[in-house]
C-alpha cells in the first residue's frame, strides 16, 4: 500500500521568505516523516525553489505546482512548462484544481490534455474533480465524476504507475468554506471514485484518492480514516505549520 499523501496547496499566498520560513517550520515540527505518509506542498511557481531547498534530502518531503502549460516551449506568454517546474524543484503538479476551471475558465479536455502532458514530461500528477452543490442537489453526482475522471484521464494509460498520480475529490461547495462533506458523503463518493477507476478506466486499485474541502486539525483524523481515503488535499489550514502538520499527523 502507498503512504497517504497529505498535500498543502498553498494557491496565491506567500512570498519566497514566507514560503521558505513554512516549510522549515514544517521540517521543524515533524523531524521526521510519520510513519506511512508523504508530504507535498505546492507553493506559488516564485516559491517553487525555496521551499525545494528545504525539503532536499528530507526523506517524504515533496514540492510540488499548482498549475502548468501542456507545451515544451513556444510563445506562451505567462505560462510555465513541466520542464520549468522541475527545473524549480517541483515534482508534482495540481490539475483541473477547481479554481481553475471556474477563474480561469479551464474544461475537462484542457485538464485532460495537462494530466497527460504532465505525466509524460516526468511530473507526478495529482487530478482535482469534484461536483457544485447544484450539481450535487440536482443528483448529478454521478455523472460529473463520471465526466470528470474520464476527460481528465482520457490520455493516461491504465499502466500508469500508482505512485505518479492521485485523484483529489473536492466537492467545490466545501472549498475553502468552512462545509466539511460528512462521513457518510465522503464514503459515498470516493467508492464512486474507486469504482469508475477501477472498472470504467481499468486504473490501479492503489491509486490514491485524496479527498479535499475545509479539511482543519479537528477533523483530519476522522476523514483521513475513511475507507478508500488515502491522503487529503488541503488549502486554508495549511498555510499555518503548526495546523498543517497536526493535519499530517492525524
Ligand atoms: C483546496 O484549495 O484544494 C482546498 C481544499 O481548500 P480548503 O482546504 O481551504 O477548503
Amino acid at each position: 500500500m502507498l503512504p497517504k499523501l497529505m498535500a498543502a496547496n498553498w494557491k496565491m499566498y506567500k512570498a519566497t521568505a514566507q514560503a521558505r520560513a513554512s516549510a522549515e517550520e514544517l521540517c521543524t515540527l515533524l523531524p521526521v516523516t510519520p510513519e506511512q505518509r508523504e508530504i507535498l506542498v505546492c507553493p506559488p511557481f516564485t516559491a517553487i525553489a525555496a521551499v525545494a531547498a528545504v525539503f532536499a534530502g528530507k526523506p517524504g518531503f515533496l514540492t510540488g505546482a499548482q498549475n502548468l502549460y501542456p507545451k515544451e516551449e513556444g510563445a506562451f506568454t505567462g505560462e510555465i512548462s513541466p520542464d520549468m517546474l522541475k527545473d524549480a524543484g517541483a515534482r508534482w503538479v495540481l490539475t483541473g484544481h477547481s479554481e481553475r476551471r471556474s477563474l480561469f475558465g479551464e474544461s475537462d479536455a484542457q485538464v485532460g490534455a495537462k494530466t497527460a502532458f504532465a505525466l509524460a514530461q516526468g511530473l507526478n500528477a495529482v487530478l482535482c474533480i469534484g461536483e457544485t452543490l447544484d450539481q450535487r442537489e440536482a443528483g448529478q453526482l454521478e455523472q460529473v465524476l463520471a465526466r470528470q475522471l474520464a476527460a481528465g484521464l482520457a490520455d493516461v494509460p491504465p499502466s500508469c504507475p500508482p505512485v505518479c498520480l492521485a485523484v483529489a475529490y473536492e466537492p467545490v461547495w466545501a472549498i475553502g468554506t468552512g462545509k466539511v462533506a460528512g462521513p457518510k458523503e465522503i464514503l459515498e463518493a470516493h467508492a464512486l471514485v474507486r469504482r469508475l477507476l477501477c472498472e470504467k478506466l481499468g486504473m490501479s486499485r492503489e491509486l490514491r484518492i485524496l479527498y479535499g474541502g475545509s479539511v482543519k486539525p479537528d477533523n483530519a483524523s476522522e476523514i483521513i480514516g475513511l475507507d478508500n481515503v488515502d491522503g487529503v488535499l488541503v488549502g486554508g489550514a495549511s498555510l499555518q505549520a503548526e495546523s498543517f502538520s497536526r493535519i499530517v499527523r492525524a
